[in-house]
């Protein structure tokens, strides 16, 4: 057996890299996540080739000052939390500094911003270039405001990861509904997407029910039931599918705690059980429903990627869900009821 020796930043980079960011749409999640924690407005995104030849993120966002470019791509370097205190408390949805390093170990990457503070834009804009990893020195350009970012043959000199990458059409599908889950959590934000030069699409800002609309569908807002309930410091609220519009598969159904987009067992099961006497069971509800508490009361911190949480008191939360839901769905049963029977 060889000795043992320290791994170089750039190929812990590269390995960490396969589980932060699988595919384009991974990689998406961790661009426009930074573009909304930066309180942007409005997004615009570009992909070629389902992302694997280039993901654009355009925002308007307070940007990053020139003395933080390189920064911002050095793995553990972060803006968002500075303690274990933090930590516990994280209202961001980044806070371990690895997104933008993992992307740029393996691709090209260009990162172009202009730094707002205290309302003051900056004299102008500073661009820093990664190849793979390696640094060049931050450049003027011209930018009006916020934070572009384009990411060039994500994975093309990793043979390992790129042969896992399926058709340019897959790709895309995953990136489309990766910016539909952001879409939905932040429906204030105007968001645009094309891919390969063609405008796929267009949402102005609006509130919940515009934007569910829009990506759901009107049925779903239409029929569906507004949930808006509260318990202690645990709030839920969004809109929950008509049990009438009981689906074959799983697609419509969007859950996101504290705005962050999750699956997770506790909450499949509450809403299994919620709609376990007025939904077929061969059907699947549709919902699109925002779980809020106290950032203590749940791990973000248990996936690279954050898909999955951890409640701390996961059977408080259980009984909250399954409480409020049962509600709202009875309520439509008690006004379904046609008037006048006894
Ligand atoms: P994290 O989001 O976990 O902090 P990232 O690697 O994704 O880590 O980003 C590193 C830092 O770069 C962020 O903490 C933030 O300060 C800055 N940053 C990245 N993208 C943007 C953006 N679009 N607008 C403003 N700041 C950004
Ligand atoms: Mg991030």
């Amino acid at each position: 057996m060889p000795r043992i020796q320290r791994l170089s930043d750039h190929l812990v980079n590269q390995i960490a890299a396969g589980e932060v960011v699988e595919r384009p749409a991974s990689a998406l999640k961790e661009l426009l996540e930074n573009s909304i924690d930066a309180g942007s407005t409005s997004l615009q995104i570009e992909l070629q080739a389902g992302g694997s030849k280039l993901i654009k993120v355009i925002d308007d966002g307070c940007g990053i000052a020139k003395d933080d470019l390189g920064l911002a791509l050095h793995r553990h370097a972060t803006s968002k939390i500075s303690s274990m205190d933090d930590l516990a408390k994280v209202g961001t949805l980044g806070f371990r500094g690895e997104g933008l390093a993992s992307i740029a170990s393996v691709s090209r990457l260009s990162l172009t911003s202009r730094f707002t503070e205290n309302d003051q834009l900056s004299a102008h804009a500073w661009r820093v270039e990664a190849d793979h990893g390696h640094l060049l020195e931050p450049e003027p350009a011209a930018l009006a405001c916020g934070t572009t970012i384009e990411v060039h043959e994500l994975y093309t000199q990793v043979p390992a990861r790129k042969k896992f990458l399926k058709s340019d059409s897959t790709e895309y599908a995953h990136c489309l509904s990766m910016v539909e889950r952001l879409a939905l959590a932040n429906p204030q934000i105007q968001i645009t997407l094309l891919h390969n030069g063609k405008a796929q699409q267009r949402w102005l800002a609006g509130d919940l029910a515009k934007r569910a609309a829009a990506i759901i569908g009107d049925e779903f807002v239409q029929s569906g039931i507004v949930v808006d309930e509260g318990f202690g410091s645990l709030r839920l609220h969004g809109i929950t599918g008509s049990p009438t519009l009981g689906k074959t598969s799983r697609e419509a159904q969007y859950f996101f705690v504290n705005g962050r987009f999750v699956r997770d067992k506790v909450v499949m099961h509450a809403l299994k059980e919620a709609y376990r006497d007025v939904l077929h069971h061969n059907l699947h509800a549709s919902f699109c429903l925002f779980l809020e508490l106290d950032p203590e009361g749940v791990d973000v911190n248990v996936h690279p990627t954050k898909i999955e949480v951890r409640f701390r008191e996961s059977q408080a939360i259980y009984r909250f869900l399954l409480t409020s839901l049962s509600k709202a769905l009875a309520q439509t049963k008690a006004g379904k009821q046609p008037e006048g029977i006894d």
